[in-house]
């Protein structure tokens, strides 16, 4: 089961990715979560840091290598999911091949749809707890005493406009891509988690969309 989540900023993505990924045993590869660890570790060029915390994206070879890698360990065998990458045309194009070497391809795409005011209003009152790596809101899911609480530098207004500028103008184009191969599947992403999940699996599920 290979499956590409798309969606936007704040979308929930890593949320159902998760969930999804439980669901289908399969591991959750976020090009985002790898970079933040090589941010962490120290690993990430001065260049990259730069460009991740002002919210830009990075060269579509940085993260295709990434992908690549990653994609080759033993635990993809049986499949995994994407979260964040695919972003432009030719990362989607550079996946294609690189899964054709393998003989794969993708199952289903999902894009998770959320209108952008909301997405602001979620992303600038994100925070996330550093020990537990849970994701809180200040207003409607309020971390609790005693939370170590990180608002990532890219989560702060100004980095928010610039990331949604950027989905829009470069994601764009990535779901006519997909629109054509007959993969893409949209998904309102307005609800309860819960909600969202369920509405995701009985689009993985259904009959021709690689589901069960
Ligand atoms: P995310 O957590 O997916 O929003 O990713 C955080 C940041 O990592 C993005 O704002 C980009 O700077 C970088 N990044 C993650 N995935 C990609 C990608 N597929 N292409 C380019 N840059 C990426």
């Amino acid at each position: 089961m290979i499956l590409v989540l798309v969606g936007p900023p704040g979308a929930g993505k890593g949320t159902q990715a998760k969930l999804l990924c439980a669901r289908f045993n399969i591991p959750q590869i976020s090009t985002g979560d790898m970079l933040r660890e090589a941010k962490r570790a120290g690993t990430l060029e001065k260049r990259y840091l730069d460009i991740m915390d002002s919210g830009g994206l990075l060269p579509d070879e940085a993260v295709i290598s990434l992908i690549d890698r990653r994609t080759a360990e033993p635990d993809c065998a049986s499949g995994f999911l994407l979260d964040g990458f695919p972003r432009t045309v030719p990362q989607a194009e550079a996946l294609d091949q690189l899964l054709a070497r393998g003989g794969k391809r993708i199952d289903a795409v999902l894009q998770l749809d959320v209108p952008r005011p909301l997405l602001e209003e979620r992303l600038i009152h994100r925070r996330t707890d550093k020990r537990s790596g849970q994701i809180y809101h200040l207003v409607y899911n309020p971390p609790p005493p005693g939370a170590e609480l990180e608002h990532r530098a890219d989560d702060r207004p100004e980095a928010v406009a610039r990331r949604l500028d950027a989905y829009e103008a470069m994601t764009a184009a990535l779901l006519p891509f997909y629109e054509e191969k007959k993969l893409l599947h949209r998904v309102d992403g307005v609800g309860k988690p819960e909600e969202v999940t369920q509405r995701v699996l009985s689009v993985v599920s259904r009959p021709g969309s690689g589901g069960e």
